[in-house]
């Protein structure tokens, strides 16, 4: 039996989802809410079932806490979860998006009855005025890769602090993050020794940029030769902006004799107050796929690992200035 340590700091994420997520969430700074503004950032979102789904049996199977309350969507886009509450019978909801989805989401409201449920105002979370000064309910669909990519959450603690009623609820409560091992012969060979030998010519010294930044994809869970350690778990209803920046310790179990080229991190949020009991909108690797897949870090050298073998490791999550 041995013990490693693995030391997995300071990756950069920001420059990972810049140049290596597809779709929309290439848009970060000033471009962020132009992403948004597209439909097809939204057409992703929605056709993720998983997701979806799983806000719309949470807010569906919660009478008693949508029943003739006010309720603020952070982050409306095309109002989806709006009218999922408004469906659910809140006395009114108030939807807030900066990103021009705002037009459609107003359109698809009065299309779908809901004109006078539903108020949509245009603007920075931070930034607007609501015509109420508390809400009983907050619904936001805040997540971005990695869990807190995007910084989003900041804007649903702020809305929390500013305007959620002391007993108010919040849609979802609660996430927690996971590290695993992972053997990645074979994807570690197309994305990072591909660059030994390209047409005979040695770009080897991209391997050092590869390497330092995370990969979004999916991979056969079966390739998880440890067991998941939690690194954050937060409650939302507490949890502070100053928190969602950490240094957290972890340590794993391997499962078999095999070799860890990478950790592969994922993330579940927790929706724990419904009729039906607690429900988990999971992107574990064991579940069924979601658009945010997973995000694997790969070590700078593959390890030999045999069946009980301990690794320790830190990982510290910062926002990118
Ligand atoms: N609730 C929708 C959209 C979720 S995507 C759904 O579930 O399908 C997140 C949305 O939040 C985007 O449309 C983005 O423009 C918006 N958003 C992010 N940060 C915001 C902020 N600070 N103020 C207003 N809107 C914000």
């Amino acid at each position: 039996m041995q013990s490693n340590s693995i030391e997995k700091e300071d990756f950069d994420l920001a420059t990972c989802f810049e140049k290596g997520a597809e779709g929309c969430y290439k848009q970060v700074g000033e471009g962020y809410f132009d992403g948004y503004s597209h439909f097809s950032i939204h057409e992703e979102m929605l056709k993720d079932r998983v997701r979806t789904e799983t806000y719309e049996r949470a807010i569906m199977t919660c009478p008693a806490l949508l029943k003739d309350k006010i309720v603020l969507d952070v982050g409306c886009g095309t109002g989806i979860l709006s009218i999922f509450a408004a469906r659910a019978g809140a006395k009114h909801v108030y939807a807030v998006d900066n990103a021009n989805i705002v037009h459609q989401a107003r359109e698809i409201i009065e299309a779908n009855g809901f004109k006078d449920k539903i108020t949509v105002i245009q603007g920075k979370v931070e930034n607007v005025t609501l015509p109420v000064q508390q809400v009983d309910v907050i619904i936001s669909e805040w997540m971005g890769y990695f869990l807190l990519y995007e910084s989003m959450l900041d804007t649903v603690l702020f809305a929390r602090d500013k305007w959620l009623s002391p007993e108010g609820q919040l849609f979802p409560d609660r996430a927690a993050m996971y590290i695993a091992s992972l053997e990645d012969e074979e994807y570690r060979g197309e994305k990072v020794d591909f660059w030994d030998n390209v047409y005979d010519v040695d770009m080897s010294c991209v391997k050092k940029q590869v390497l330092h930044e995370p990969l979004v994809d999916t991979f056969d869970s079966r390739l998880v030769n440890s067991n998941a350690c939690c690194i954050l778990d937060i409650d939302l209803k507490t949890v502070t902006i100053e928190q969602l920046q950490f240094a957290n310790q972890y340590s794993l179990k391997v499962s078999k004799k095999d070799t860890v080229h990478a950790l592969a991190s994922w993330f579940d949020t927790f929706f724990s107050f419904t009729d039906q009991g607690p429900l988990t909108l999971s992107t574990s690797p064991f579940e069924t796929t979601t658009h945010w897949k997973q995000v694997v870090f790969y070590l700078e050298k593959p390890l030999p690992v045999y069946e009980g073998d301990s690794l320790h490791g830190s990982i510290a999550v910062k926002k990118n200035t």
